[in-house]
């Protein structure tokens, strides 16, 4: 057996098993032997069966005291059992549609069972417990991996794979990582770590293990980082002239909050210094950073620079476009705008006039990455919602320009600090951390199906008083999800049962663009009392005078998910409405939701989705552009984190540009790690 040896080539292995383990990307030994477990079970100690925990699963060690007896209960469910006795006492095992049992378990012979004992007074009992003949064991008596699933793979079969593999291969492992790094930090082989995140010999050893693993995978993607911000610091930036935020406040129809006018200073001082900016302005929803990203457009203009904005979605590229030329035309700054549903005609007179330096800065969705987009002299580029941007697209922008541009992120999702510094590793941080005067929290609420008709009424007594509201499902058509709630039924359904007597719209992603944009502009403009949306609305939208929001089957949607969309009322000068309504009883549920009744912090609200859900939802959506993690816990692995990033520091300080033969091999796995954006290191 190799690292290349099939899957399928394995006993027991036929095509649709072969298949399905395909879905969890394991198609050879080296595959199943980089599939770390997602927990463990200790099955090390094994007992006498009266010294047995009861009700937690445990091993016990046990004489089978006779031969298994089968009997047929009714149609489809049939019961082996058997006695088994040692020294300490005796108990009952009992199989439910297990028949093979009768022939695998042998009078006489000594097994050790693995299962939740129940006692019962002097009666003890195991139900369909796993069993091994004692002496040949090789999954009782040692810690257990449980391996992430999927329909037709169990845990039984991946952990027998493995075994055989890591038996046969561990030694074959290749250590990516440089020896000298691995000493100086402490960090044991790969053969080691492999064998033991597998199958421990014990807890140490599975931390030791572990670390190793988790420092490798964070070592190679913290160097894929730094790599790319040595490559940034290094090379010369424009210098605008240094001009006062003063000049620019008078653009504004409003005082600058502190923290806004802070944010402003520290881009005037990096736009200025010669080195090119790279700027994380993270400010919760609502903060006020549209302002800050015009500030910096204007700042470029005056350097006789271009800027380009790109924002995550045509809606918001529009309602930027609006907010932008308004505020910037009286200061001379023409400004265009470029998204993929404009017609091919449209797109070339805005190319033209980009090119010739006609307009001064262009907001766009993705379309500002295309080919075809040229710049007169691209000196700013601004990316709007940043998480929804990869790691790559922020660099290919930023490759349009002839001088590596300044680079100003914005981002309304509050990201705990473990993972900003991860995946944002490669920029400078500024917080908004004060909202404008005058804002009243949104007053959020839960409720059940029974409560719905009142919250009928809540909308048409809202829309009575002149507000707007939004009405947020997680589904587009009906069938999706099953009962979840769909736009496009559930906006039938209120225009013409619940609410005929108001203007109802709808708009989601499936709709073309221009119909989207000419229900969020009839909305905007106040055309609509009623917006029944998906999603979309997520990020960025602003109408102020919608002050109530209800969310439908709101237990689909994750905490911080929950807080964008809160963010899109509370915007005006009016007090505003948040309504929850879930048919869900979980415990879980409910708790998570009332917690996000009671605060309006984004950042405790995302510190309390990551430690609900773990990182994996962070990372599950891919929506950071990093590598998706393997081993590495992003909430808990933050010791190691900082070590791998001053180890992968120390690494580019000596080779800056990974060109010395020992460290090829670094080099090849990071172009690995982000080969999916592309070849974002040319
Ligand atoms: P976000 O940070 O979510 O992008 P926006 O820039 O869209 O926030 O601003 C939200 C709303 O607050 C807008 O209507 C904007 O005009 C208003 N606003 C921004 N800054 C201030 C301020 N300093 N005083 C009053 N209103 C402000
Ligand atoms: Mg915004």
């Amino acid at each position: 057996m190799e690292l290349e040896t099939r899957l399928d080539t394995f006993p027991g292995i036929g095509p649709a098993r072969a298949k399905a383990l395909k879905r969890l990307g394991l198609e050879t030994v080296g595959d199943l032997l980089a599939y770390y477990p997602r927990a463990y079970e200790d099955r090390t100690r094994v007992y006498a069966i009266s010294n047995a925990p009861a009700e937690e699963p445990v091993c016990v060690s046990a004489l089978v005291a006779e031969t298994p007896t089968l009997s047929r209960i009714r149609k489809g469910l049939t019961v082996t059992k058997c006695r088994i006795v040692d020294h300490t006492g005796s108990a009952q095992v009992t199989f439910f549609n297990q028949d093979y049992v009768r022939h695998a378990l042998t009078a006489g012979e000594s097994y050790i069972f693995y299962g939740k004992l129940e006692v019962m007074g002097r009666h003890r009992q195991f139900t369909n417990p796993v069993f091994e003949r004692e002496g040949k064991a090789r999954f009782t008596g040692r810690i257990m991996p449980v391996y992430p699933l999927t329909a037709g793979v169990s845990n039984h079969l991946l952990a027998g794979l493995a075994l055989s593999g890591v038996e046969e291969c561990a030694g074959a492992v290749a250590d990516h990582l440089p020896a000298d790094i691995r000493l100086n930090h402490g960090l044991c082989t790969a053969e080691y770590a492999c064998r033991n995140v597998h199958f421990p010999a014990d807890q140490e050893a599975l931390s030791i293990a572990r670390r190793r693993l988790v420092f490798e995978e964070l070592f190679f993607l913290s160097c894929g980082m730094a790599f790319l911000r040595s490559r940034r610091t290094g090379t010369p930036g424009q210098a605008f002239p240094r001009r006062e935020v003063e000049d620019f406040l008078a653009l504004l129809p409003f005082a600058p909050t502190g923290a806004q006018r802070r944010a402003m200073e520290e881009i005037r001082d990096d736009l200025s210094s010669g080195r090119p900016m790279n700027r994380l302005i993270q400010g919760d929803v609502g903060s006020g950073k549209t302002a800050v990203a015009a500030y910096a457009a204007w700042q470029a203009r005056a350097g006789g620079f271009q800027t380009a904005m790109m924002a995550p979605t045509e809606i918001l590229a529009h309602q930027h476009y609006e907010t932008l030329s308004k505020m910037l035309a009286p200061a001379g700054i023409r400004v265009g705008l470029l998204t993929g549903s404009m017609k091919a005609a449209e797109k070339k007179a805005v190319g033209a006039a980009l090119a010739s330096g006609e307009l001064h800065l262009l907001v766009g969705t993705h379309a500002l990455l295309s080919e075809g987009v040229a710049y007169k002299n691209l000196g700013l580029v601004i990316t709007d919602e940043q998480h929804r941007f990869g790691v790559g697209q922020r660099s290919a922008l930023a490759s349009k320009a002839q001088v590596q541009p300044h680079v100003l992120v914005m981002s309304a999702t509050p990201i705990p600090r473990t993972l900003a510094l991860l995946i944002y590793g490669d920029l400078e941080l500024t917080v908004i951390d004060e909202l404008p005067p005058g804002r009243t929290p949104v007053e959020t609420y839960l409720v059940g199906e029974d409560k719905r008709q009142r919250m009928y009424n809540f909308v048409r007594k809202n829309v009575s008083q002149g507000r707007q509201v939004y009405v947020i499902c997680p589904a587009v058509e009906e069938g999706e999800g099953g009962e979840l709630k769909a736009v496009t039924a559930y906006a039938k359904e209120l225009s013409e049962v619940v609410f005929p007597e108001l203007r109802v719209g709808f708009v989601h992603g499936k709709l073309k663009a221009k119909d989207k944009e000419s229900v969020m502009a009839a909305f905007s403009k106040g055309e609509l009392d009623v917006l029944v949306s998906t999603t979309v609305v997520e990020v960025g939208v602003d109408v102020p005078n919608a002050a109530l929001m209800i969310i439908e089957n709101a237990e689909r949607f994750g905490l911080s998910q929950l807080h964008q969309l809160r963010g899109r009322v509370g915007r005006g000068q009016w007090q505003s409405y948040c309504v929850l309504v879930t048919g869900n009883r979980s415990q879980e549920t409910l708790e998570r939701l009332r917690y996000f009744t009671k605060t309006t912090d984004g950042f405790r609200i995302a510190e309390k989705d990551l430690e609900l859900r773990g990182p994996g939802d962070f990372f599950g959506q891919r929506q950071h552009g990093l590598p998706a993690m393997k081993a590495a816990d992003l909430a808990g692995d933050i010791r190691v984190l900082k070590e791998a990033q001053e180890a992968a520091e120390e690494l580019l300080r000596a080779d800056p540009e990974l060109t010395a033969p020992e460290h090829r091999e670094i080099m090849a796995k990071i172009r690995g790690l982000f080969a999916e954006d592309g070849d974002i290191f040319n």
